[in-house]
């Protein structure tokens, strides 16, 4: 038993020893007031470890246990500064605490206390020892418990690595207060035992708490890494614009790295977004940052984003839970910046498109306006000349205004559709509904599209009661000389085009034609805003592709639905179905 314990004592020494060269290490990397402290700390637990270890006599024994308590207290203290690092203390309050354990230590040396148990103290002894070891328990707990507070919502790797402190520094403190009010029972083998594989397990601990390998950053993350993975999508899925998508960007670019500030700068090296920081400080990182990526000891990580327009930067920085950022952590903000540069990009994309898909909308609107009126008035002026209204005209002239007509009312049409179809994306269509005869409306529909029916042989198929359905009338006949005309220009003439006027449940319109057909993977493309089936059959067919869009919106916003049927070569029945009146 004694080996075992003589070699796990050698082991603890070993051990502080390495945690403070490590610590050391890391402090001459960073050379901050944060790091230098925090390796204080641990240095101080390294010299009372090795200077308990020694003996002595006489004087020596005196020197010895007042240099243990003196780095006992300095321990403690340290842990206290390394804390007011990054959580502040008041100015006073830490002048006051400074000033309070010089003091403690000073009563402590004076006091020519005994590092050995068995010892006879004096009552005021025994009262300065317990006051020493309350005054570095105060000064160890306090920001071992601030520490956890602080860990509360705070990304994972950080939550981890200052629990891992506070948890080793709480379990020292117990130690030390168990071992030295142990009294006789410390010198038990099995208690010993016990706190030595304690202490050496501390160690580890508080390692990871500034040193996390990149394994154990990864382990820590993990239960993170749905939420992140969720973000992410509906962050690339779902962001209006790019100012948008930067700044619900950077919460998870700081939380993955533990940063404190960041911003994004889009590629003409104006601020899209920031998170963390006021203006003036923004406006100075966007001027200053110079990419530091590789390097350990950065504070400030910039990223570049290498966008469409040009090259974009990603600049964070590091918080003061954060002493200085992992390489993982770069290696992980890299790929998320990536991932932001193709959801910055396909922002841009989308409002490129949003902003052509405006352009359209608008000539639509303006050219269908321009167009209506002096259509009307040559309409006008060829059904007076047709009338002779205005006087005789030759026989030759007569006979080619049939021709004129038709044409003019084929461009009138599609001065209509093109109206509507813009009413429609304004969102300015309000149906009219009413309760109307659906056979007499069609009736009507099929009048006003006679001359552009001419040369195709028309069945109706009639009824045999009446249909009522609830429709606004103009926009029921829109659909229905949409369905008639389509049927005309797409089959050859002297064809027959049926009209089929039913109910089964709806009031459906069926509107059938020997025509050209429409192939099956073409069919489902039909009703999309602009689409023609170009073919080498339609090629010389004039048309807008507005047609039956506009018409199975207009269906739809009458609850009902327009649907195709339709054989290559054999031709087409289109259905618009609409629900019955009760
Ligand atoms: P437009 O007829 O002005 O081109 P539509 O939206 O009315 O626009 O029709 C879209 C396309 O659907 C047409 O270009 C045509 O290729 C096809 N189509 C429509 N109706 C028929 C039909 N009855 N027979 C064959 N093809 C049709």
């Amino acid at each position: 038993m004694s080996g075992l314990l003589s070699v796990l004592d050698w082991a603890i020494r070993a051990a502080f020893v390495l945690l403070t060269l490590a610590a050391v290490a890391d402090w001459i990397r960073h050379r901050d007031r944060r790091h230098a402290y925090l390796a204080l700390a641990f240095g101080s637990l390294m010299a009372l470890v090795v200077v308990s270890a020694l003996s002595g006599t006489g004087v020596l024994a005196q020197v010895l246990t007042d240099i243990d308590l003196v780095v006992f207290l300095l321990s403690g203290y340290a842990l206290l500064m390394f804390r007011d690092s990054f959580i502040s203390l008041a100015r006073r309050k830490r002048r006051a605490v400074t000033i309070g354990i010089l003091v403690v230590a000073a009563v402590g040396v004076a006091a020519q206390l005994s590092a050995d148990p068995r010892a006879q103290q004096s009552p005021l002894q025994a009262a300065i020892t317990v006051l020493v070891l309350l005054t570095w328990a105060l000064c160890v707990l306090e920001p071992t418990l601030r520490m956890w507070r602080a860990s509360r919502g705070r990304p994972a790797v950080e939550r981890a690595r200052l629990r891992a402190v506070s948890l080793g520094y709480a379990a020292l403190v117990a130690e030390v207060l168990v071992v030295s009010f142990a009294g006789t029972a410390a010198q038990n083998q099995t208690f010993t035992l016990v706190t030595s594989l304690v202490t050496l397990a501390i160690v580890p601990l508080l390692y990871v708490s500034f040193l996390p390998p990149s394994w154990l950053r990864w382990l820590w993350r993990q239960p993170e890494e749905d939420e992140f993975r969720k973000s992410l999508h509906d962050l690339l899925l779902y962001s209006p614009d790019r100012a948008t998508l930067a700044q619900r960007a950077l919460v998870w670019a700081t939380r993955l790295v533990g940063g404190a500030e960041a911003l994004i700068v889009d590629a003409d090296g104006t601020m899209l977004a920031s998170r963390g920081m006021t203006d003036d400080r923004a406006a100075e990182l966007v001027a200053n940052a110079q990419p530091e990526v590789n390097s350990r000891r950065a504070t400030t990580l910039v990223i570049p984003l290498h966008l469409q327009q040009g090259d974009g930067r990603m600049v964070i920085v590091s918080g003061p839970f954060t002493p200085g950022f992992g390489d993982d952590e770069v290696v992980r903000l890299r790929q998320y910046a990536s991932s932001v540069t193709a959801g910055l990009d396909r922002v841009s994309l989308t409002e490129r498109i949003a902003s052509l898909e405006k352009a359209k909308t608008d000539f639509l609107s303006v050219a269908s306006h321009e167009l209506r009126g002096p259509m009307t008035v040559i309409k006008g002026y060829l059904t007076m000349l047709e009338s002779g209204a205005l006087g005789e005209l030759s026989p030759r002239s007569m006979r080619v205004l049939p021709l004129l007509i038709a044409k003019s009312d084929e461009v009138n049409w599609m001065v209509e559709q093109m109206v509507e179809a813009s009413r429609l994306e304004e969102g300015r269509v309000v149906l009219k509904k009413q309760t109307a005869d659906v056979m007499e409306l069609t009736d009507r529909a099929i009048e006003s599209m006679r001359t552009v029916l001419t040369g195709r042989e028309l069945k109706v198929d009639r009824p045999s009661r009446v249909i009522n359905a609830e429709v606004d009338p103009d926009r029921f006949q829109i659909v229905i000389r949409n369905l008639l005309s389509n049927a005309a220009k797409y089959s050859p003439a002297g064809s027959a085009i049926k009209v089929l006027v039913s109910r089964n449940g709806w009031t459906r319109v069926a509107v059938t034609d020997a025509g050209i057909g429409i192939a099956p993977e073409e069919q489902a493309r039909l009703f999309t805003r602009f689409v023609r089936i170009e073919t080498q059959s339609t090629q010389h067919i004039s048309g807008t592709g507005l047609g039956l869009w506009l018409s199975r919106e207009i269906a739809r916003m009458h609850d009902g639905d327009l649907t195709v049927e339709s054989t290559p070569g054999a031709g087409s029945t289109f259905t618009l179905q609409l629900p019955l009146t009760r």
